[in-house]
């Protein structure tokens, strides 16, 4: 993930960060290597969300298009509790999600369920 809460506030990473999942309130540990792009990672375990890939810059370029409140917003279900990181939530409840690798239909019909006004 690009972003976890340092001190209440929303940081991307840097070396030797800790930092607190938005989604699951798990620690996170900032991944600030030469081969991976930098990010977030929970420590010890599986991410929360497993709709969750492993980003590229061209993931970020996108999101980097959109203010930082809009990315990486945990998005709850009131009924089931489930919970995902949408990669971008605008104020409006609009939800984005961009996806450069091949993904199957029921898995994006299953998405777009769950976040409802999505694209
Ligand atoms: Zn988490």
């Amino acid at each position: 993930m690009k972003y976890a809460f340092v001190n209440q506030a929303k940081s991307e990473p840097f070396p030797k960060g800790r930092g607190i999942c938005s989604n699951c309130d798990a620690e996170l540990i900032a991944k600030c290597g030469r081969v991976k792009i930098w990010h977030w990672a929970h420590k010890g375990k599986p991410p929360c969300d497993p709709w969750w890939e492993t980003e590229t810059q061209w993931h970020r370029d996108w999101k980097n298009n959109f203010p930082a409140d809009w990315q990486e917003v945990s998005h709850i279900d009131p009924l089931s509790g489930e919970k995902h990181i949408a990669d971008l939530k605008n104020p409006f409840g609009l939800v984005v999600e961009f996806q450069h690798s091949p993904i199957k239909p029921e898995e994006m019909a299953s998405r777009e369920a769950f976040y409802e006004n999505m694209v």
